[in-house]
Order: structure tokens, then C-alpha cells, then sequence
């Protein structure tokens, strides 16, 4: 047997990852005079890699991709405005600046047939309450004078925006240390196992005994259930990134495209971000996210493409990242089979929908009501016979 861990040898909660859902339930749960620690195997206070879009329509890539996944989709749609107000919420709450922007979303399209496709997809959100409309290619150089030739119109979703994730990342991490929550970085968890009424989960430097735990892990999320015969089926999917020197102000909106994986936009800092989906790779034991150089030049030639002013721009910077992917749904809410452990997983663009999702699972910590209907995010329906 380990000694007991010596910066947390019993906790009421362990929040198991400290990307942005991790630390925000981490504080919401603090904030209500909760004892927590959160473990990451590497820094805390939010998701490093993400690219800070604030999405809102469906994506077409994870149309494209997981087409089994569109009614797990359509199901959460209604989050994803909801859970771009709560990240204008919480900027006012932490008094903190996330230079988070409304300005709408475009997806793109270059021909009938993806415009066509547009319209459709565009109708049935609109059915599902969100603020969508088709611009032509006359209204788009009203509107956004700054695309290509071959863009023929676009799908603006209104709800859309972006904001700097190192912005958030950071306030986010000054807020839960100022709260007290106790925060074990470059620090693997292990095999959680049942003790009594709470959990013992495994560490390098010794055992964590937590009367509840939460698995905020992402992909990780799946092998650290498996320990105690629980099915959560969530797939690393290691993505790309670049961002490029600042520039004058070009690009006002989030674009995306109807048919071709690209994301683009410029923060405040006069750089714009660009990515949209292009593989990265695992490598090592331990699975790092490393850049693939194909993916560095497919993304920014598309890039360039679509907006052509994007050019002269150098690129300063490009990252790997791992996002989680499951069935277009989030994860969230106890584990039925094991009362006491919780999942908290967002769904697809889990950026979007992090702090909301990490408040939903911290209100049923709480036994509050969550002020959604959660039953199609459970972690039950993974459950043998579910
Ligand atoms: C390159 C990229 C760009 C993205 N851009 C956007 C975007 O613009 N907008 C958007 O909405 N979404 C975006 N996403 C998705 C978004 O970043 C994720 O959905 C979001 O980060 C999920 O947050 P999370 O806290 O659930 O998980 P994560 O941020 O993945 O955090 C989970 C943490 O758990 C840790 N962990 C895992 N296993 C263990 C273990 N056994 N022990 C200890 N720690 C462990 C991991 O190290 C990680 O820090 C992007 C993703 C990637 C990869």
C-alpha cells in the first residue's frame, strides 16, 4: 500500500482533468463551500489547445465525419446558445477580460450543391430555434468584404462568435486557486477503486481518498471508468492548429466552411486564428499530440484561399491538441452503476459548451435542479442493455 498523497490525502471531491470543464465544476463546487482538489496529468485552469471559437450551428464536419451522430446533435443544439451566454456570464462574473466577441458565424459554400446543403441544414435549425439565415454572394461583400472568388454565399448563424482562450484559460485558474481548490498538475491519475461510501484513486506520489469523484478527463475519461466496469466511449481525436503574426483588422466574424474543415478568425490581438479540424498525430507512450507539417500546409492553403488578404501573413505558431469525441453528445451526471462518481464531458466544440456543462454537473452535485433537461446527456445510456 502507498503512503497517502501527500498534498491531498482525503478530498469530499476529485475532479480527475483540468481542462476547462474540470476547473470551472472545480469552482463552481468551491464557490458552494466544497472541498476539492482537480488532478492533471499536466497544467490546470483550462483546455490549452482549443481555438476559442464559440460555436453555435452545426458543424459540417462532424456531419461529414459521424452522420450516426446528427440526432445526438440535433438534441443538444439548444445548449450551445445557452452556453455561449454562460461564457458571456462568467467573463462579468470573474470581472475578467476574455476579448469575447458576438459577431456571428459564417459557414461558407463554393457551389449550389453546398449551398443547397446549407439551406437544408439551415431549416431544420431554424426548426430547432436557432438564429440562421443564407446570404448570397452580393450580401456577403455588404456584410464581410473579405472572401475569395469562389465563395458563393454563406450561412450566417448569428449567435456565433469567438473569444481568446488564453484569456479564460488564465482568469479561470487565478479564480480557483483564489477559491481554495487544492490543484495537483504533471500528476497522472490512476486506477480509481471503490473505499466505503467514496473512492480511492491511484497516484505517483500515493492514494487520494475522495468521497466523490469526477471524471472530466476527456478521452481519458474512458480507461479511468473502465477500472470500476463502467463503459464511457470517448475517442482522442488529435487536431491542428496555427496562428499567424497580428494584422490590421480583416476578419470581423468566425468562418467555417460548408464542405472543407477550416475555422478561422482574428482575435483581438490582430492574429488570426486558423484551423477547422486537420489531423494531428499521437505519439509516444503517452500518446503527445504532435503536428503533422501536411496538415500545416493543407489548412493554411485553404485558409488563403477562402480569404485571400490572409496570404502575406506568417504563420508564428502551429499546435497539436487532443479533443474528445463520443456520440455528439455531452456526458454528464452521475454514474448510475457507481453512485458517487460523476462524468463531465461536453460534447462536440466542448469549448463552447464547457463551463455550462461543467455548472450542470455541479448543480446535481449539489442536488440542485440543473435547469436542463439532462436525461439525454446520462452517462447510463452506455450501460450494458441501456
Ligand atoms: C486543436 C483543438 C481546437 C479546438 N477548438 C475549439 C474551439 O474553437 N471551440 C470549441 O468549442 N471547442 C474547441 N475544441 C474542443 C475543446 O477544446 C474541447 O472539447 C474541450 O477542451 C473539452 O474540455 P474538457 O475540459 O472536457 O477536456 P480537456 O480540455 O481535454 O481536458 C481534459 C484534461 O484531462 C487530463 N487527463 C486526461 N486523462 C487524465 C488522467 N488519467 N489523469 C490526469 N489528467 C488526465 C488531460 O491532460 C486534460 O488536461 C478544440 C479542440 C482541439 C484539440
Amino acid at each position: 500500500m502507498l503512503a497517502a498523497h501527500p498534498l491531498l490525502g482525503e478530498i469530499d471531491v476529485l475532479v480527475i482533468g483540468g481542462g476547462v470543464v474540470g476547473s470551472c465544476l472545480a469552482g463552481f463546487l468551491a464557490e458552494e463551500g466544497v472541498g476539492v482538489g482537480v488532478i492533471d496529468d499536466g497544467r490546470i485552469g483550462g483546455s490549452n489547445a482549443n481555438a476559442g471559437s464559440l460555436h453555435v450551428q452545426m458543424q459540417s464536419r462532424f456531419m461529414r465525419l459521424y452522420p450516426e451522430n446528427v440526432p445526438g446533435m440535433e438534441q443538444q443544439l439548444p445548449l450551445y446558445p445557452r452556453g455561449v451566454r454562460f461564457w458571456q456570464a462568467l467573463q462579468a462574473k470573474l470581472g475578467s477580460e476574455f476579448d469575447l466577441k458576438m459577431t456571428g458565424g459564417f459557414m461558407v459554400a463554393e457551389s449550389q450543391d453546398q449551398l443547397d446543403f446549407l439551406k437544408v441544414k439551415a431549416r431544420r435549425e431554424r426548426e430547432l430555434g436557432l438564429d440562421v439565415e443564407i446570404l448570397d454572394r452580393a450580401t456577403l461583400d455588404r456584410i464581410a468584404p473579405y472572401f475569395g472568388p469562389a465563395v458563393v454565399g454563406a450561412e450566417l448563424c448569428a449567435n456565433e462568435g469567438k473569444l481568446d482562450p488564453l484569456l479564460c484559460n488564465v482568469a479561470i485558474r487565478r479564480w480557483i486557486k483564489g477559491l481554495g481548490v487544492v490543484l495537483l498538475e504533471n500528476e497522472p491519475a490512476g486506477r480509481i477503486q471503490r473505499e466505503g461510501a467514496g473512492f480511492t484513486v491511484q497516484t505517483d506520489r500515493g492514494p487520494i481518498k475522495a468521497g466523490r469523484v469526477v471524471l472530466a478527463a476527456g478521452s481519458g475519461s474512458t480507461d479511468l471508468a473502465r477500472d470500476l466496469g463502467v463503459a464511457i466511449p470517448a475517442r482522442p481525436e488529435p487536431l491542428h492548429m496555427n496562428i499567424t503574426e497580428a494584422t490590421m483588422p480583416l476578419i470581423g466574424h468566425l468562418i467555417q466552411h460548408a464542405d472543407r474543415m477550416i475555422t478561422l478568425k482574428q482575435l483581438g490581438t490582430g492574429q488570426i486564428v486558423i484551423g477547422g479540424g486537420w489531423p494531428a498525430r499521437l505519439t509516444g507512450g503517452r500518446g503527445y499530440p504532435t503536428v503533422e507539417l501536411a496538415s500545416l500546409i493543407a489548412n493554411v492553403t485553404l485558409a488563403q484561399h477562402i480569404v485571400p488578404r490572409i496570404a502575406p501573413l506568417r504563420v508564428i505558431r502551429t499546435w497539436a491538441g487532443i479533443n474528445t469525441s463520443v456520440d455528439g453528445r455531452g456526458v454528464l451526471g452521475e454514474v448510475g452503476q457507481v453512485p458517487g462518481l460523476f462524468a463531465a464531458i461536453p460534447g462536440d466544440a466542448g469549448y463552447t459548451l464547457g463551463p455550462l456543462s461543467a455548472h450542470i454537473v455541479a448543480q446535481l452535485m449539489l442536488g440542485r435542479d440543473p435547469g436542463e433537461d439532462v436525461s439525454p446527456f446520462s452517462p447510463g445510456r452506455f450501460a450494458p442493455g441501456a
